[in-house]
């Protein structure tokens, strides 16, 4: 065994195998995997090896489209089989929703260049005969479907990084980890030490456990699974000799079960209701290429809806039953990238999907550790998407959801119940006394809208308008008009103090820093001019500032300042020590004017000020800016005077006609002045001459990324953020949910980022990405919303108020 590597993946299945491959494949070929008993010990060995390109998140959809295409190379290279199968997938719909929601991922795919079809259930039948037809309405075929030999593809992998180089020792298991002062790492094993620089934790099933070695809880939970295989079936084998090919694999999302050929027989799997975590508190060193019991009863129920949609399955005779564990992150995306807080310490796990994401994992992680960046938008993946708050105990509830939820819809409006509420402010009980529908992020509850007194706060779930659609009218409506209040505790804070803090903070952000007692906006970049965040920055000194960002981030973006932190420079994170509450209108100026002795004249307090003052008693730093794009003010105190702020802006209010709005409203209210928003319109693939972030870009100082922003200035972006005026179907009214491929000539030409019906003005508004030739004001286009392409015209300018003269007034 080496004395020393580059790095030490930790963990011999597909996933650790695929970084290894991909390390080398970047050159660095000084790298060691070590597993503690052979190649595909863990969950790999009895994975029923499906694929398919198909997510939620369209970035990892390309990366699964990546893993997928990657498999004929890897098995030429190494003359291993990987028993690649390409008979193509069925999804089946069995009522109008999963019909649109079919319509709605086919239309995701058309800019991935996915090729899937919206068939009948006939064809679907004449496609895959063992279905019983009655039970659907239609389906989505993906020619792109498959399954390939786990072990073949894990030894495929493992054997092309050999040929370049790296080494694998077996039967050696990982008992600690200790690190260096210089930020290097002692892997220790029961055959002897390894010095390494990096190391990387794709431990699988025992990711939590590796994890520990190093005082970290990642959120990775196992869950039982089952699948059976079937004796031969006659009908299996006619199709077969018909047609000369296998039957294609097919999902049934209404019996919560997969079904695809396997030899002369039939593999179902299913993920049933009652579902089981493994090992929820600690997984056993000693399971060793074991599967656990099978409990028929479990699965019983979706077995019983699988034999009405496939009768023959009721005849078949089962051969075999396979329960083995897997493991999920609470959303059930993988947890990949460099652990916060921990030099040269990275993760790849809870990837639930290996055969079908393990070769996009194994190539971002090691792009990002041998270039600094995983070269793809992975923030779905990104393990700084949870913060310590993502406990054990949450984890498991999450998990359990997920699982339990794998085949049913997830509508854009819908907040999962799981693990909820877990952070509230203390105006939380305040907000619910008012009928709040609560929503959460980053662990965090915020206000989503406010129900109508003596109305169940609820909210209908659906691909459409809800029965919040009336409610938020009045609330944009009472902003626009008056003055509404809000809680804006969901930002993620950050205190930047100490001797060089402007200095730092200029070399990092586009814009010039705003002079002391004012705010402004700003993007950061990567070297190679992509957006990695966008902030307001407060400054209340020479070297003191406040950033505000987007609260999903804040592990994300913290990892990143702390990776560029300069000496004597303090970068604090204040999440919940600061909290806020928001006030929009023409009148929020008298509402706080009365409550407070600062004269807040706009000679005296100009558009965007930020200071320190007292509103009644309280200590608050006070913005003069929202994202609603009025007149308005962000108030921030500690948490122990929120109730106190609540109520005495709350009774001030009264006499201007003060009401409540939610986060519902503020997408509204945003949509209208042509504000963008981190993840959507401003992502790590997108630059900020794309997005036109104009007034955030100031070329008159240094700062990383200005090389490649000049020279995408030069040459012009090849896309650009539009603003799109839709037309929805007047009979049955959709808005843009975000990811609509946007047509024009009959092409699809770009993709819609986010939108909404923008109440005051009565317009259904979307951002998208288009060709720079194309985005012309006036332009039209089309944007496909649940299956029908609607009309979109190219704004030039706001819809509202395009002066921005209510914000200033
Ligand atoms: C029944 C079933 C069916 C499935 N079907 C599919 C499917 O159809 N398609 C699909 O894509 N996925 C499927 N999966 C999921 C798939 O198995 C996983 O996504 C994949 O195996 C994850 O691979 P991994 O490398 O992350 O983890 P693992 O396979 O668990 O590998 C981790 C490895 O790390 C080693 N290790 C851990 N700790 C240490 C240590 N301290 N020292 C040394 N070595 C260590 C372990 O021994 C193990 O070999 C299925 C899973 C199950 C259970």
């Amino acid at each position: 065994m080496k004395a020393s590597a580059q790095v030490v993946v930790i963990g011999g299945g597909v996933v650790g195998a695929s970084v290894l491959y991909h390390l080398t494949e970047l050159g660095w070929t000084d790298v060691v995997l070590v597993e503690r008993k052979e190649l595909t010990a863990g969950s790999t060995w009895h994975a029923a090896g499906g694929m398919h390109t198909l997510n939620g998140d369209p970035n990892v959809a390309k990366l699964q489209q990546y893993t997928v295409n990657l498999y004929r190379e890897i098995e030429q290279r190494s003359g291993q089989d990987c028993g690649i199968h390409m008979p193509g997938g069925l999804m089946l719909a069995d009522d109008r929703e999963r019909m649109d929601w079919l319509r709605m991922a086919q239309a995701r795919g058309r800019y991935l260049g996915m090729d899937m079809e919206i068939i009948s259930a006939a064809e679907a039948k004449r496609l895959f005969p063992l279905l019983e037809e009655r039970h659907f309405i239609g389906a989505l075929f993906d020619p792109a479907e498959g399954h390939v030999d786990p072990a073949g593809v894990t030894r495929a992998y493992a054997s092309c990084a050999r040929q370049a180089g790296a080494e694998i020792y077996q039967h050696t298991r990982v008992g600690d980890l200790r690190q260096r002062p210089d930020g290097t790492w002692d892997v220790i094993t029961d055959s002897g030490e390894i010095h390494a620089e990096h190391i990387v934790n794709a431990g699988g099933l025992w990711a939590r456990e590796v994890g520990r070695m190093i005082g970290l809880e990642l959120p990775v939970l196992a869950m039982e699974h089952m699948y059976l295989i079937t004796e031969d079936m006659a009908e299996v084998a006619e199709y077969n000799a018909a047609t000369g090919h296998e039957l294609p694999m097919c999902l049934d999302f209404d019996g919560e079960n997969y079904i695809r050929q396997e030899r002369g027989g039939m593999l179902l799997g299913t993920y049933e209701q009652a579902c089981v975590p493994w090992s929820p508190r600690e997984a056993p060193w000693t399971f060793d290429k074991q599967l656990l019991t099978p409990d028929l009863d479990r699965i019983a129920p979706s077995l019983e809806i699988a034999f009405k949609h496939y009768p023959a399955m009721a005849d078949a005779g089962i051969k075999n039953v396979i329960n083995g564990p897997f493991t999920f992150a609470p959303d059930g995306n993988p947890l990949v990238g460099p652990v916060p807080g921990v030099r040269n310490c990275w993760v790849a796990c809870a990837v639930m999907a290996g055969f079908s994401q393990g070769g996009g994992v194994g190539l971002t992680l090691a792009r990002w550790m041998t270039e600094g960046d995983p070269g793809e938008d992975i923030w779905a993946m990104d393990v700084a998407r949870y913060g310590n708050w993502a406990s054990l105990a949450y984890t498991n509830a999450k998990v359990r959801e997920n699982y339990s939820r794998r085949f049913r819809i997830t509508f854009p409006n819908e907040e999962l119940p799981a693990g909820r509420p877990l952070h509230t402010t203390p105006v939380y009980d305040r907000l619910t006394a008012h009928n709040a529908v609560w929503g959460a992020g980053y662990g965090l509850e915020h206000p989503l809208w406010f129900q109508r007194a003596g109305e169940e706060p609820i909210e209908d779930v659906t691909f459409r308008r809800s029965n919040a659609f009336p409610v938020v009218a009045e609330e944009c409506a009472t902003v626009r008009e008056r003055v509404g209040l809000t809680e804006c505790s969901n930002f993620a804070k950050y205190r930047v103090t100490g001797a060089g803090s402007a200095e730092w903070l200029q070399g990092l952000f586009t814009n010039r820093l705003p002079r002391p007692g004012r705010i402004n906006l700003t993007a950061a970049l990567d070297p190679g001019g992509h957006i990695v965040g966008e902030f307001s920055v407060a400054r209340v000194g020479p070297d003191d500032f406040f950033l505000f960002g987007s609260q999903i981030a804040e592990a994300h973006h913290s990892r990143w300042f702390r990776g560029h932190l300069a000496e004597g420079v303090r970068f604090d994170v204040l999440a919940l020590s600061l909290v806020g509450l928001s006030l929009a209108g023409p009148v929020a100026r008298d509402v706080l004017q009365s409550v407070t002795d600062t004269s807040l004249a706009t000679e005296d307090y100009p558009f965007m000020t930020f200071r320190r003052i007292d509103v009644g008693m309280i200590p608050a730093y006070v913005g003069r800016m929202t994202y609603t794009g009025d007149l308005g003010y962000e108030i921030w105190v500690a948490p122990e005077y929120q109730r106190a702020l609540f109520d005495l802006l709350w009774r001030a209010g009264q006499p201007y006609g003060v009401g409540l709005f939610g986060f519902r409203a503020l997408m509204s209210l945003r949509m209208e002045k042509m504000f963008g928003t981190w993840f959507r319109e401003y992502r790590p693939i997108y630059t900020p001459v794309e997005a036109r972030m104009d007034r955030s870009l100031k070329l008159d100082h240094d700062f990383i990324g200005r090389a490649a922003v000049e020279a995408e200035l030069a040459r012009g972006p090849a896309r650009t953020l539009g603003y799109l005026d839709v037309t929805p179907d007047p009979t049955e009214p959709a808005d843009v949910v975000g990811d609509e491929p946007i047509w024009h000539n009959g092409a699809v030409v770009g993709w819609v980022t986010s939108g909404a019906y923008a109440h005051y003005s009565g317009r259904s508004l979307a951002f998208g990405y288009v060709p720079s030739e194309l985005a012309v004001p006036g332009a039209m286009f089309e944007v496909e919303i649940i299956g029908q392409r609607r009309p979109a015209r190219l704004l030039a300018e706001p819809v509202l108020d395009p002066a921005g003269l209510r914000m200033r007034a």
